[in-house]
């Protein structure tokens, strides 16, 4: 006989009974008895807006499921926070021992619609009862040539454009590589000091973090030149952003030759690296250099796309035009997609076949990315991700002014960040960092560490979260400067 269960939420089994103990069941079949624990299992925005913590972190189910993971996950594999997720929303994520966490890392800036955003499970549900794949260089579909329209809107610029759809952040840089170096048949890459572009071959060249990106897995790809970044909180003396770029310009004249290299590939304000906001200018005068010596401008808007900055691109906030750009992570909502756009004529440089693979653009994921694309214009969310920044750029210059070892307080939009220092106010300072961390995640606050130096806290709530929610947030964040002092 098949066993019956009665429950579809969250169940723990206790016991079979004969019925007719439950109303409706077969007399006489088996039932399973469950206990429905008061731990919900779906998520999305319905989900309680709230910190709870019932256990320590991690609880002791949480602990248990460590244990198996630790044999069975390769140990290269690391996580910030060990606690096992079953149910995450609007911006929380609760865990299998019933606890409540304040997410203020969006999965790295990827859930900025929210977890299980209604509009992404609605589209999600009903492509994947239509068809699951066909492999779009097979047989297309629909869905992928609509978000490319919408990349050709969002975007920057109201020049013609066109977009190749890849799986992951690195794959989309590795794109726009092959694609600047066909549309102007040269070789050489620039790339700035602390950039970050992914872990594939190609782009662990790219990147600049040695530990724990790059080491012992080279050789590396070749024709990767590394130029200096605007990085207003450590330059030993104060420079424009105009004179940032000519310092980057005269390097990479002398060291490569304008001639040589197919395409600049910058983040307009770094990720991993430390949520480096360059100097105003540096990136215009970037952008018309590359102009002026027919180099392929790409802006890496992976971590900071997608209304994460207050705007639908963070090259928006100065008026540059990217000739390319790849996205990732925010387009949709925790679905594996990401996205090459850009000048047509350069997109369109590749000859047929040249581009793609067997994933890219599944609909799928691209069905997320309607939902979270449609959830983002509906409810405004660059306008979401600006008032964020005030609130949250509020809470940490507090903090700076209590605690000397913040040294610098930037980022924009949902995109904020504290340096950490020692007591010289610049040497950096990972330890203590990395102790407001671990104390933020003991008192059920999701928060992450970044930057060549490991002492930048960085925060990256998700767009769909409450003021309640990141004041509470930031009051643990507050209180965790206190107790590591
Ligand atoms: N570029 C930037 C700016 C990123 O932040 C990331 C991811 N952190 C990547 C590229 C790589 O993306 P993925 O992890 O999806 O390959």
């Amino acid at each position: 006989m098949v066993p019956e269960i009665r429950h579809a939420r969250r169940i723990r089994l206790c016991g079979a009974i004969s019925t007719p103990a439950i109303s409706g069941s077969t007399p006489g079949a088996l039932v399973i008895v469950a206990v429905v624990t008061d731990t919900p299992t779906t998520g999305g925005p319905g989900l309680p807006q709230e910190r709870r913590l019932v256990t320590a972190i991690p609880g002791p189910r949480s602990q248990e499921k460590l244990e198996r993971r630790q044999r069975l996950v390769a140990k290269g594999v690391g996580t910030t926070l060990p606690v096992f997720i079953e149910a995450a929303g609007g911006g929380v994520l609760v865990d299998v021992d019933g606890n409540s966490l304040i997410d203020l890392a969006s999965g790295i800036a990827v859930t900025s619609v929210g977890n299980s955003a209604p509009a992404v499970v609605e589209r999600v549900l009903e492509q994947t009862k239509a068809f699951t794949h066909t492999c779009f260089m097979v047989t297309p579909y629909d869905g992928y040539v609509d978000v490319c329209e919408h990349l050709a809107e969002l975007t920057p610029g109201d020049h013609e454009k066109k977009s190749a759809l890849l799986n992951s952040g690195a794959e989309a840089v590795e794109n726009a590589v092959k694609i600047a170096r066909v549309h102007t048949g040269r070789d050489a890459v620039a790339v700035v000091d602390h950039a970050y572009h992914g872990r594939t071959n190609l782009t662990m060249a790219m990147t600049a973090k040695n530990m724990p990106y790059k080491q012992g897995f080279g050789p590396f790809a070749g024709e990767i030149y590394r130029a200096p970044m605007s990085y207003p909180f450590r330059e030993p003396v104060e420079i424009s952003g105009e004179q940032a770029a000519e310092r980057a310009i005269d390097l990479l004249e002398k060291q490569v030759g304008a001639a040589n290299l197919s395409c600049l590939v910058i983040e307009p304000i770094l990720g991993e690296g430390g949520f480096v906001v360059p100097a105003e200018g540096f990136l215009p005068r970037l952008k018309e250099w590359t102009e002026q010596n027919g180099i392929v401008f790409v802006a890496d808007e992976i971590q900071t796309g997608f209304c994460r900055t207050g705007d639908w691109f963070a090259c928006d906030h100065e008026g540059v035009v990217p000739d390319l750009v790849t996205t990732a992570k925010g387009i949709a909502g925790g679905f594996p997609l990401a996205a090459v756009t850009g000048r047509a004529d350069i997109m369109d440089a590749v000859h047929v076949g040249g581009l793609g693979g067997t994933y890219g653009g599944n609909p799928v994921a691209c069905a997320a990315a309607l939902g979270a694309i449609e959830t983002m214009r509906e409810q405004d969310l660059p306008a979401r991700a600006r008032e964020i920044g005030v609130l949250v750029g509020e809470r940490l210059t507090a903090i700076a002014d209590k605690h000397a070892c913040v040294g610098d307080v930037r980022g924009r939009g949902a995109m904020m960040a504290v340096e950490v220092v020692g007591a010289d106010g610049r040497t950096p300072d990972p330890a203590r960092a990395g102790a407001v961390s671990a104390q933020c995640h003991e008192q059920g606050v999701v928060t992450l560490t970044c930057g060549t130096f490991g002492n930048v806290l960085r925060f990256l709530p998700p767009l769909a979260t409450t003021d309640a929610l990141l004041t509470e947030g930031f009051d643990v964040v507050s209180a965790a400067f206190d107790a590591t002092a």
